[in-house]
């Protein structure tokens, strides 16, 4: 039997086989040193050596590795839970775990209409999403997403609310200065709420800062302020998708801590365990938690078989403790780094955009930098400088970006936050090299 790894990439011969991996280092069985550029798919925030991780799972594993979530309790979830509260924005009270970021999403979209659902609200159960966006390969999540390339074979996808331009002012066309852009942008969710009726809408999806789609695409703060204005005027749940930028990536614990705002539920991944172990979740705020409490008439009918595991959260526990402010300064540092390491490509004839917070970089690429033109998708652009790069020891994450149904191309970078300022130049360089030898 063979390992279908991925679609469209599973049986590729020759992808390179990963022995071991260090640092910001992967090892291949042939002894080459790949820079893991895009820790994973930005999963290994802390990089592939966070120091106690074997003997921990070794403990756990001992006392106890499993139980179900629906008749037991354990400690290892309570501690994360508790841990989390002191990182996540205020009124965000209680986690429910899951397996993987698709399963957190489609556990907020659940909760979302079950929370409305309690308050005697039956109609609302709407959610509204954005264009350029993903939010998983579920069928609920991936209904919500914006993204082509994984979204156009499962056509027609589960019913779903109106979806609302990205948050991409490279191609915004409003008027004004950013943060006038920025509130137009938001003001298209009051529009899409107020056509469906409000009384109909539950919640709305968005990646704070868009992720694989858009390569790192983020708005002026001032959007999110607009966007928690209007879900409350609407007593809409603002569902924030941090699955890709939350412990530190962006240079905050969250995305959304940039504009100060709080989310009704948050989405977690990645990072949570730091690629240790397969956990994310849902965190909801004290009122939506309230609902559901154990003597409360109101249930959440909802888990899956690796709710709340205690190697997971056990592991996930260790990997957050790490998390603190000396961490997001060294975020910071290291991404003004490589923002200045990239700074060549600034005029490159192109390069349409270089934008990002943190260590998150987005890199977009255009045929003409004038008219925003993308490049003819049959070229193949960033799939063909991932190749380049990887060929050099670089791995990046190429974009299959698409908005509103026009093709582009797109890097992002995310080393781990540990990458030597010697290797955070040679993914530059490598990069650099690439843009230049396939445009
Ligand atoms: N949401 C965002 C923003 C993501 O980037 C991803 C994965 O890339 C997901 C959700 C889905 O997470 P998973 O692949 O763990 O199901």
């Amino acid at each position: 039997m063979t390992t279908f790894y991925k679609w469209g990439s599973g049986t590729n011969p020759d992808a390179p086989r990963v022995d071991h991996a260090h640092d910001e280092f992967l090892i291949t069985t042939d002894g080459e040193r790949i820079i893991d550029a895009a820790s994973g798919a930005l999963v290994v925030n802390l990089g592939h050596s966070v120091p106690g991780v074997s003997e921990l799972m070794a403990d756990q594993s001992e006392a106890v590795a499993y139980v179900s979530t629906s008749y037991f309790r354990n400690d290892p979830a309570e501690r994360l839970a508790d841990r989390l509260t002191e990182l996540t924005p205020d009124p965000l009270s209680a986690a429910f775990f899951v397996g993987s970021g698709s399963e957190a999403n489609e556990t907020a979209i659940k909760l979302a209409r079950a929370y409305h659902l309690a308050q005697g609200n039956q109609r609302k159960q709407t959610v509204i999403c954005r264009h350029g966006s993903y939010h998983g390969a579920t069928l609920g999540a991936l209904s919500l997403s914006g993204k082509p390339t994984r979204t156009a074979p499962f056509v027609p996808l589960l019913k779903r609310g109106p979806r609302i331009p990205a948050a991409y002012p490279y191609r915004w066309t409003y008027e004004g200065t950013p943060e006038e852009q920025a509130i137009a942008a938001a003001r298209e969710l009051d529009a899409a709420i107020t056509r469906e009726g409000p009384e109909t809408v539950a919640a709305f999806i968005a990646e704070p800062v868009s992720g694989s789609t858009l390569g790192a695409a983020h708005p002026h703060p001032t959007y999110y302020r607009e966007i928690r204005r209007i879900c409350d005027r609407h007593d809409v749940c603002f569902i924030a998708d941090e699955v890709m930028t939350g412990f530190g990536r962006t240079g905050e614990f969250f995305a959304v801590d940039h504009a100060d705002v709080a989310p009704d539920i948050l989405t977690v991944g990645k990072g949570i365990s730091g690629g240790y172990a397969p956990i994310a979740a849902a965190i909801v705020t004290e009122r939506i938690a309230e609902t559901f409490e154990a003597d409360s008439e109101h249930a959440f009918a909802h888990g899956h078989t690796f709710s709340a595991n205690p190697l997971s959260t056990a592991v996930a526990d260790h990997v957050v403790a790490q998390y603190d402010e000396d961490v997001l300064a060294d975020v910071r540092d290291r991404g003004a780094t490589l923002r200045s390491a990239l700074a060549p490509l600034t005029d490159h004839p192109h390069v349409g955009e270089i934008r990002g917070l943190g260590l998150m970089y987005g890199i977009e690429l255009v045929a003409d930098v004038e008219t925003q033109r993308p490049f003819d998708p049959d070229r193949r652009v960033s799939k063909r400088i991932f190749e380049t790069c990887l060929a050099e020891g670089v791995y990046v994450y190429p974009g299959s970006g698409s908005v509103d149904g026009r093709a582009g191309d797109h890097l992002l970078l995310g080393p781990p936050f540990i990458t030597s300022p010697e290797s955070i130049q040679e993914i530059a360089e490598t990069v650099i090299g690439a843009i230049e030898s396939v445009t």
